[in-house]
């Protein structure tokens, strides 16, 4: 089976887990520190903090830019159920808004018309790992004087217009799940230029206790108060060591997506009705994901087809609004977002991880090829 992801582990990565475990700190030591460093370089960003998961780090998020009852939060559809799940935690609305039909990005074009007394955020998804429209995002937040979030669980290593996603936003959220670029088995990543969330989120992550145990054993205190309620969100040593052994092949891994991507790219040039996601000129792509839109029919088929013969495709995402939760709880109907729920029917992501081999891809191109009876 070739599944769409997968993660890439090799001896450098185990070794720095193996010496975590032989010392001191499990959890909440100096390898946290040292991978926030590292990810906060990387992005260009002042801060950076680590969490439990990137779900955890848009909750976080959300928290950190004071999300509550009655604020609105704009997301678009096309995403993982996460993106939107982290507004309602904090009792806030997430308000969909429909997507370019060509890279199945937030259109900028629809976001002003979701904004009210009441919106507080956009949440921006870079979705299979190409950067969003920000200069246009940008400009009508600060118009209306919203705070910009990027859900760049895709995206790590992405630029828009020469800059790395991750310093872009005001606030940026990455995921080290194993099908993510780099892992910890499970982790996420807030990075920010402001001190202040920066500083709430690190309480966030520790149930909202306000003097962490390294300062309480300075200053020698027993003393701790909740200011806030906060959560467990915190990530191990064990699992910082670990991304940070990955970080440093990211580049690496990027470079050998990007190949594959480019395999696809050319093979589908000559397929009729095998169309990738549009990819702007402004943006270096991570290709978190590879997706094509192929028409319903073909979708289906293509689908089965694939599946029954060991490639792991799969369908990224059912509109989020369609969900039955979303459907009940905030009264989302079909039709509320046309061009997402349309693209829905016909998109298919197909493998890409580092790992694969030329051999894999071709036979990912050739089993669409029999199955579209397309000529070689
Ligand atoms: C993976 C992902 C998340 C959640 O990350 P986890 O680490 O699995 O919690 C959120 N948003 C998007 C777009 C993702 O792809």
């Amino acid at each position: 089976m070739i599944p769409y992801g997968k993660q890439s582990i090799d001896q450098n990565d185990i070794d720095a887990v193996i010496e975590v475990l032989n010392s001191d700190w499990l959890t909440t030591g100096p390898k946290v520190d040292e991978f926030e460093r590292a990810v906060a370089g990387y992005v260009g960003s002042k801060y950076a903090v680590a969490v439990s998961s990137g779900t955890a780090a848009l909750h976080a998020a959300m928290f950190a830019i004071g999300i509550d009852t009655g604020d609105e939060v704009i997301v678009p559809p096309i995403t993982f159920a996460a993106t939107a799940n982290a507004v309602v935690y904090q009792r806030g609305t997430p308000v969909f808004t429909d997507i370019d039909p060509d890279t199945l990005l937030i259109d900028p074009k629809n976001i002003e018309e979701k904004i009210n007394s009441r919106t507080k955020a956009i949440i921006a998804v870079d979705y299979a790992g190409q950067a969003c429209e920000y200069e246009k995002i940008k400009y009508i937040a600060n118009k209306y004087g919203l705070i910009l979030v990027a859900d760049s669980c895709h995206a790590l290593g992405a630029e828009y217009r020469g800059k790395k996603v991750g310093n872009i936003a005001d606030l940026t959220v990455f995921s080290f799940h194993p099908v993510k670029h780099i892992t910890t088995g499970e982790g996420g990543m807030i990075t920010t230029d402001n001190s202040e969330w920066a500083e709430k989120i690190k309480i966030f992550r520790n149930h909202g206790i306000t003097s962490d145990h390294h300062k309480r054993k300075k200053d020698s205190s027993w003393f701790y108060e909740i200011k806030d309620l906060g959560y467990n969100y915190r990530i191990t040593d064990i699992q910082c060591a670990l991304g940070i052994s990955q970080l440093k092949k990211l580049s690496s891994f990027l470079k050998k997506r990007h190949e594959i991507a480019k395999i696809y790219d050319l093979a589908f040039e000559e397929m009729p009705g095998i169309t990738p996601l549009h990819v702007r000129d402004d943006v270096f792509h991570a290709y978190h994901l590879y997706v094509v839109k192929c028409g319903q029919d073909k979708r289906e088929k293509l689908f089965k087809y694939l599946r029954d013969n060991g490639i792991g495709v799969n369908v990224h995402y059912v509109p989020v609004h369609l969900h039955p939760y979303y459907q009940r709880k905030f009264c989302y109907v079909p039709g509320l977002c046309p061009v997402a729920e349309e693209a829905y029917k016909t998109i298919l992501s197909l493998p890409i991880f580092p790992e694969m081999s030329d051999e894999d891809v071709e036979r990912v191109v050739d089993a669409i090829r029999c199955t579209i009876g397309a000529k070689r």
